[in-house]
């Protein structure tokens, strides 16, 4: 079964949950049984709004709340529903005021740090939607005055919905963003550039829906890809002095890449590169995920004609293990290529995943055997009989070999930036293992 979002309706007993339902479903109604994590009294069916399917799960199913009093048991089921959900709809009465029980349970799944619609059920007429004053107070934008029994509202409701979830890919299968995390130590810049690229494209949800508990992370849609900016917490709690600033930095931007599918290093065109600048593009290069570095605040240097080509050689010359990382030079202040970010970061994502043909392969190492014969650590030749492609991201190869002795360090560079040349694997690390048969 495909994989679709799921939307789970939880509130109090009585609010019209069980009416929203159907109203949602419409005709097209076909139950689905059982899923991973829920529980007996739930149900659950395939919706569809517009192009985008998703799972709705109601939650006040079959359960049978008169004789169970309210509080312990309804925030549990909502809790439990809550948390395997993508987005809520957490409906209240409009006919009577808001219940601080119902209020404390808002803020408790506010915590799960999902997108939240609020949907104020059996508001029959408008001139009821104008006293709702107080549930406003609850902190949502995202506030939906409907009657489910008499259809009012419905389809602004839907537009809602079809905005917090996930964006449907070309191919139908549910897309994945791209995961984007923007590392690099304090101040260079990093929640400028994320504000940036908020405000220019579209934003789908705005630091809401972090796949796990603990991120805040940042989804964006650009032409016809959505991305996401990791932001995974914490940093704030150890940053009383610069020295803990900077080691919480590292730590940070570890997490970061950990959750990420490509790394964008950023650094301050003002000092470039220190010491956690290289810790940190480190940090990168192990995690052999594709990589592209910018310079920050460049609106601030003065420039002529060779300064980017000066600047770039510093950053390569210090940074040299970092060679196949794309250098863009940027301003969050200005805006300048900042949007570049996205692009880059989905073409050298391609290039991690490149696989190129064996003939090919073998083509180039017997033009590299001819023009530069591989040399191992003790500084004689040795022959690589074949080469294949064992695996992606990080594009790993398996050389072939009789020889004893490993190749001399500074002939693998070599021949890996030969590669990265030769079949435009720009961004991405590669991996060479030396096979003995
Ligand atoms: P972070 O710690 O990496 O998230 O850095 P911030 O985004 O908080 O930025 C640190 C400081 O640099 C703030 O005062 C920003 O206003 C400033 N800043 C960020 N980007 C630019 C830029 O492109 N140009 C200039 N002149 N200042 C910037």
């Amino acid at each position: 079964m495909k994989k679709s979002p799921k939307v789970a309706i939880v509130g109090f007993p009585n609010v019209g949950k069980s009416t929203l339902f159907n109203r949602l479903l419409k005709k097209k109604k076909s139950l689905v049984h059982s899923l991973p994590g829920m529980t007996r009294d739930q149900i659950a069916a395939n919706c569809q709004v517009k192009d985008k399917e998703f799972v709705l799960i109601d939650t006040g199913g079959f359960f049978d709340f008169k004789n169970d009093p309210i509080s312990s048991r309804v925030r549990e089921k909502a809790w439990e529903a809550s948390q395997n959900a993508d987005l809520l709809l957490f409906v209240l009465d409009g006919k009577r005021d808001l219940l601080p029980a119902e209020e404390e349970l808002y803020f408790e799944v506010k915590k799960l740090n999902k997108p939240v619609l609020i949907v104020i059920n059996k508001v029959d007429s408008s001139s009821q939607e104008d006293a709702l004053g107080d549930y406003f107070r609850l902190g949502s934008e995202s506030v939906f005055p409907v009657s489910a029994e008499h259809k009012r509202n419905l389809d602004y409701l839907e537009e809602g919905i079809y905005g917090a979830l996930p964006h449907r890919a070309r191919s139908g299968q549910s897309e994945e963003a791209l995961k984007i995390a923007i590392i690099g130590r304090i101040n260079v810049g990093k929640s400028s550039i994320v504000n940036c690229l908020s405000g220019q494209e579209k934003l789908i949800v705005s630091e809401i829906p972090g796949t796990t508990r603990d991120s805040t992370d940042t989804l964006i849609r650009r032409n016809d890809r959505a991305f996401c900016l990791v932001d995974m917490a914490g940093i704030r709690r150890l940053s009383r002095t610069k020295d803990k600033r900077e080691k919480a930095s590292i730590i940070k931007a570890k997490k970061d890449i950990n959750h990420a599918d490509v790394l964008c290093l950023i650094m301050d065109s003002q000092r470039f590169p220190t010491r956690q600048d290289t810790a940190i593009a480190h940090l990168a290069e192990e995690s052999g995920k594709p990589l592209l570095l910018a310079l920050n605040k460049w609106d601030l240097v003065e420039k002529d004609e060779k300064t980017a080509a000066v600047f770039k050689a510093k950053v390569y010359e210090r940074l040299d293990f970092v060679s196949y990382a794309p250098l863009l030079f940027i301003s969050a202040l200005t805006g300048q290529r900042v949007i570049k970010i996205l692009d880059l970061a989905d073409q050298i994502y391609a290039n991690a995943q490149k696989r190129i043909p064996t003939h090919e392969l073998n083509e180039f190492l017997t033009w590299v055997g001819e023009n530069h014969p591989p040399i191992s650590r003790k500084k004689v030749r040795i022959k690589i009989k074949y080469m294949v492609q064992k695996g992606v991201i990080p594009p790993t190869f398996h050389l072939f070999t009789h020889s004893r002795s490993s190749l001399a360090p500074s002939y693998r560079k070599f021949f890996v930036r030969l590669m990265q040349e030769t079949f435009d694997f720009s961004g991405t690390p590669l991996r060479l293992i030396l096979r003995r048969n």
